[in-house]
């Protein structure tokens, strides 16, 4: 009898719950206005945020103000560290920096980024001496005349990005190294080693930890005096024995070296905001977008209003009407997080992190609903402004998409647009932003899209270029999308995994 009375409780429940469902939605949709998107876009796509570029103070600072945004609405900090539960899931990032590296020629010592420059990764773990014989233009000819096993080289080019065929060549006849002569003067090296130093000391951020090369010794380049001086001859006979060929006219030499990889560690933070369901509590919706952006240069602020200014702003009012409808009693009954990622800029890193070590089981992830960019209307558009790019929503889920499509026509009536959904589709989206990672774990995901403009990555990209009409549109298609999904009886299926092609970004 008990057990009987539970069951009809339990049904009573849930139809009763499914009843005010729709009607609760569109109460509390009405908490996501054009004035709160525009305050919180305002913060986040301010100067003083200096464009958000991943592990800098910009980002240290968005990130706390989503923080506090998320406190303040009293969603739980998820994350678990040894101390603590907290909002930051710390994501550690590496990138490989130029370590202690100098040329010793006869008396002199040449520091890197001066009259010499290391390109490579190579650890030759202290001093290392070479012998080392011109090579000229270094061409076939050229080496050809002389016999580089084991020496070092040294090649004039007359292009400084001519190096590589003859450091081929060289590293084929066994050479211990090969430096590169670039230009005719030393005034001329100098501008090219400080343009060398910009782009060699901030290398790409990456997830895994930079290991020095072993096999790949890595080149020199040298100015144009100290390859003459570790030859004993003057910068007119080596261009002249380089254009003639004779390259026997010029005698051996000899230098030591050093070369060291760094490592710089930048740390960075996904936030991440928690609000339980409640009978489904174990299942979890995600709600992605990135906050951090490319920063800012001496002369400008990328401010990424749209990119992703929009995004974030949109998960910021979401959490907040899916908050007020819980104090009412209307809480979701999955549980749902919205997560606002790190690293996307340069290559998904956050949203990757975060599926390498989830807070949550992936397995109880049941979809990842992401957001970049939803704040413009692009040139295709114009006339028809009522639009969102939809992604992947069919990918691995018939059923996602329906409802997806459903929603959107019970709710929200915008044009959903599938031009980038094409397999074919030359930009690649559905690999291109963080619902990625999720999809290539198997979970269904939507990306929301408002396609490119010419302010993408551009210092142009700022708030009064915002059509906050178009944003609130969409953040609420967003969030009607997510309610569906969140109190439905069943999770959407996963029925199209065979379908899913593996690709990269
Ligand atoms: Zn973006």
């Amino acid at each position: 009898m008990k057990q009987v009375l539970r069951v009809f409780i339990g049904v009573f429940v849930i139809c009763n719950g499914h009843a005010q469902s729709e009607e609760d939605a569109l109460k509390y949709v009405q908490g996501i206005t054009k004035d709160e998107l525009y305050d919180k876009l305002s913060i986040l796509a301010s100067d003083a945020m200096e464009g958000r570029d991943t592990g800098e103070r910009g980002q240290k600072m968005a990130a706390a103000f989503i923080q506090d945004h998320f406190e303040r609405l009293g969603l739980a900090g998820p994350v678990t560290s040894r101390t603590s539960r907290g909002y930051y899931q710390t994501v550690p990032l590496y990138r490989a920096i130029p370590g202690n590296i100098s040329m010793t020629v006869k008396d002199e010592t040449y520091s890197n980024f001066g009259k010499v420059v290391y390109y490579g990764s190579n650890n030759s773990n202290g001093a290392k001496e070479l012998e080392v014989i011109f090579a000229g233009r270094g061409s076939d000819a050229d080496f050809k005349q002389i016999k580089p096993k084991d020496k070092a080289v040294i090649v004039m080019v007359n292009n400084p990005r001519g190096w590589r065929q003859p450091n081929a060549l060289a590293m084929e006849m066994g050479a211990a190294m090969t430096l590169v002569v670039t230009h005719k003067n030393d005034e001329g090296f100098d501008a090219y080693s400080q343009l060398l130093k910009n782009y060699l000391s901030s290398g790409r951020l990456k997830l895994e930890k930079p290991q020095s090369n072993s096999e790949d010794p890595g080149i020199f380049f040298i100015s144009p005096s100290v390859a003459a001086k570790m030859l004993n001859t003057t910068v007119d006979q080596m261009v002249e024995a380089g254009k003639t060929g004779s390259l026997k006219k010029i005698k051996k030499g000899k230098f030591s070296y050093k070369t060291e990889q760094g490592v710089e560690e930048v740390m960075s933070e996904n936030v991440l905001g928690y609000l339980e369901g409640s009978d489904l509590k174990d299942e979890l919706v995600v709600l992605t977008a990135h906050y951090d952006h490319i920063g800012r240069n001496d002369e400008y602020i990328f401010n990424g209003a749209d990119d992703d200014g929009s995004g974030t702003s949109a998960i910021l009012e979401i959490a907040e009407a899916f908050v007020e409808a819980k104090a009412d009693g209307k809480g979701p009954r999955r549980s749902i997080l919205f997560m606002l990622v790190t690293g996307e800029e340069k290559g998904l890193l956050g949203s990757e992190y975060y599926t390498n070590n989830p807070v949550f089981s992936l397995e109880n992830t049941v979809v990842d609903l992401n957001i970049d960019m939803i704040g413009r209307v692009d040139p295709e558009h114009k006339d028809n402004p009522d639009y969102v790019y939809l992604v992947g929503s069919d990918r691995l889920s018939s059923e996602l998409h329906e409802i997806s499509e459903k929603v959107n026509s019970t709710y929200s009536n915008l044009e959903l647009d599938y031009t980038y959904n094409d397999e074919n589709h030359p930009d690649r989206i559905y690999y291109r932003s963080d619902h990625w990672n999720f999809a290539k774990n198997n979970i269904p995901i939507i990306f929301y899209f408002n396609g490119v403009h010419d302010d993408y990555h551009q210092p142009s990209d700022t708030i009064d270029k915002i059509e906050f009409d178009q944003l609130t549109k969409r953040t609420k298609l967003v969030y009607h999308t997510a309610w569906v999904l969140a109190n439905r009886n069943e999770r959407v299926v996963v029925d199209k995994i065979q379908d899913q092609k593996i690709g990269n970004n």
